[in-house]
């Protein structure tokens, strides 16, 4: 969605070149940054500073702060060596969320592990568990069913003697 939306505010300027076909990857890459960059605009510099062990050291690119992690000489992705940190935004909870039913509704570790092929989420796995303990198929189908505690009386009618 906000990539159409970057579309139409690059169409609408005069003298543009009128894009009409299918999102670009470039598009849906760059959508996807601005996002990013207003997410951590809004709330994420304080949080993330209070609660990332110091282990950990970061880069930025394209203002896009990335963890810088010990895989760089393997052959893998740059999403995955530099993952994309992310503070607790309700954006997150929903990016979260999407990824978990994409997931067959999997469990935490499996949507953690998912989610860190490209993003780095501060206190990752409490808000993964709080998210996934609002999925409403979930919660039905992990569900007890509701057992009173004793044997429940039985009705007037079905225990006074008939006449
Ligand atoms: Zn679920």
């Amino acid at each position: 969605m906000t990539a159409w939306i970057l579309r139409f505010c690059q169409n609408i300027r005069v003298n543009s070149h009128k894009l009409t076909k299918e999102l670009s990857y470039e598009e849906i890459q760059s959508a996807e940054e601005a996002l990013i960059r207003i997410i951590n605009s809004q709330n994420g510099q304080l949080i993330f500073r209070r609660n990332t062990p110091k282990q950990y050291s970061f880069t930025k690119k394209n203002k896009i702060l990335k963890v810088k992690s010990r895989l760089i000489l393997g052959e893998n992705p740059e999403d995955f060596v530099r993952p994309t940190v992310l503070p607790d935004h309700p954006i997150v909870r929903r990016r979260i969320d999407y990824i978990h039913q994409k997931l067959q509704h999997a469990g935490v570790e499996t949507t953690l592990s998912h989610l860190r092929e490209r993003f780095w989420i501060s206190r990752g796995r409490k808000i993964v568990r709080e998210v996934l303990q609002k999925c409403v198929t979930c919660k039905r189908y992990t569900l007890r069913p509701m057992v009173p505690d004793g044997p429940v009386p039985l009705p007037a009618n079905r225990s006074n003697r008939l006449k």
